[in-house]
């Protein structure tokens, strides 16, 4: 037996529950893992609230992420005692997931633990985190320099954008955190910031094209907030898209695109080939402060999860939430 979240849809209408369950429900896979911790995403938010057509399967587990050990595998590369960590793949929306003390996966979409982090830091930094390196080395790619000037992070306190303004500060570039919450801007300068925006200049309709500002983008929120973010990045600079926090729609115009030659970035962190995900977890290791990573994380556990993740929807949970689900 081992106890986790099981998300229903029937008549009863959908709903998550604390459950016990049998090793009957684990799913197929070849490795099975003892879960030490989860996390919670944005994407587990919408699994367990249902508010987001996440689910796609009932009844089904959440949770996206997990670190643990290996208790059993089928796998060449894994064996019982191994430290992994398993981020996306479709775990939680179409494989029961994470937010359990026990899960059953595809070997090949474990990456081991990084030694530089225990298990409870790699939740701490999680889907959202690893994706904030994704971004990052998005930017880096393209050549963004920190000498280029100004970085915006929009959707600041989240998960994504928080990380993202750590990494970005550690590196050297100044970093304007965009935010709905100017009451946390002490804790977004202690992660890093250089310089507060309150996201309402933003978050409305904008012109196609306005000042140059930003030599580079992280965007967690999508909607008028990306397009307008990409009407004020300097000439060939660069944005990274990654999430819809604020709308999934990008009413944009070509200009920036056209007259500005910059360039959007989309980030995905789900099917993210196996070699990305090695490289952006062993970049988190060498760039990653733990202290300030610690300062932005909750901690919680399995029962409480299902309150927080509605909480985490409205944008009222501040950084990272980390699930002791033991
Ligand atoms: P969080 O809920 O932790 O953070 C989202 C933040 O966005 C909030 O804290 C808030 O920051 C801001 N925000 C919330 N609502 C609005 C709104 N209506 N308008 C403008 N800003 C808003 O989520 P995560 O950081 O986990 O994820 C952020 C986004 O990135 C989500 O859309 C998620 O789905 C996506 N994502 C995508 C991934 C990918 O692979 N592409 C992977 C991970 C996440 P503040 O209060 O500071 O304004």
């Amino acid at each position: 037996m081992y106890r986790a979240l099981q998300i229903n849809k029937d008549d009863a209408g959908y709903r998550t529950e604390l459950k016990d369950l049998d090793d009957s429900a684990l799913p197929e896979g070849d490795v099975t893992v003892q879960v030490a911790w989860s996390t919670l995403n944005y994407k587990d938010g919408l699994a367990i609230t249902g508010k987001g057509p996440v689910v796609r399967k009932f009844p089904l587990t959440p949770g996206i992420d997990l670190a643990g050990t290996v208790l059993e595998s089928n796998h060449p590369c894994w064996k019982a005692g191994d430290k992994v960590v398993l981020n996306g793949w479709g775990v939680g929306e179409t494989h029961s997931g994470c937010l359990a003390q026990k899960a059953r996966l595809n070997g090949n979409w474990l990456v081991p633990l990084p030694a530089a982090f225990s298990e409870r830091q790699a939740m701490a930094i999680g889907t959202a985190g690893y994706t904030a390196m994704l971004c990052v080395m998005a930017l880096e790619k393209h050549g963004v320099k920190p000498s280029d000037g100004e970085i915006l992070v929009t959707g600041a306190n989240g998960g994504v954008g928080s990380v993202a303004i750590m990494l970005l500060a550690k590196l050297g570039y100044t970093v304007i955190a965009s935010t709905g919450r100017p009451e946390e801007a002490p804790h977004l300068k202690a992660l890093g910031a250089a310089g507060i925006i309150d996201r309402k200049e933003l978050s409305e309709p904008g012109k196609p094209l306005g000042k140059e500002r930003w030599a580079g983008v992280v965007d967690s929120v999508g909607s008028n907030t990306l397009a307008n973010a990409c009407a004020t990045t300097k000439y060939a600079g660069a944005v990274a898209a990654c999430g819809l926090a604020g709308g999934a729609d990008f009413p944009s115009t070509v200009m920036p695109f056209i007259l500005r030659g910059i360039t959007l970035y989309g980030i995905d962190s789900v099917m993210a080939p196996i070699e990305r995900r090695v490289e952006a977890w062993q970049r988190l290791a060498r760039d990653l402060d733990i202290a300030k990573l610690e300062a932005n994380t909750t901690e919680i556990g399995l029962q409480e999860a299902i309150d927080v993740a509605a909480r985490l929807l409205e944008g009222k949970v501040r950084g990272r939430v980390v699930v002791d689900v033991n």
